[in-house]
């Protein structure tokens, strides 16, 4: 089991990756203005598509990303938190401190990947 005191510690880690996650899916939705003229932007067409799929493609894994935490998040408050959701056994503490939001115990990790 994970004590009370790592999962209170573990809890802030996932409110802040919460907040930080939350705050670039932000900034993928309402992309920055760049500020240049229309004919830079012209000229920046063609780099602007293959940058705008690479960007989709981040934006899909931190919006996953997101959503992990907000189940891990979840978990705490039903009290399910740490197990692993494949075999339901213990996810290692380690693990947890490496990736707080992981829904797999090491082997179950290792078997899928
Ligand atoms: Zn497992």
């Amino acid at each position: 089991m994970i004590d009370p005191q790592t999962k209170e510690r573990l809890r802030g880690k996932l409110e802040e990756l919460k907040g930080q996650l939350a705050k670039e899916l932000k900034d993928f939705k309402s992309p920055t203005d760049m500020g240049g003229s229309e004919i830079d932007a012209l000229d920046a067409e063609a780099d602007e598509a293959e940058e705008f799929s690479a960007n989709a493609g981040m934006a899909i894994s931190v919006a996953q990303r997101h959503e992990a935490v907000v189940a891990a998040l979840g978990k705490m408050d039903k009290g399910t938190y740490g197990t692993c959701e494949s075999c339901k056994g213990e996810i290692e503490a380690a693990l947890l401190e490496a990736d707080p939001e992981s829904r797999l115990c090491k082997a179950c990790k290792a078997k899928k990947s």
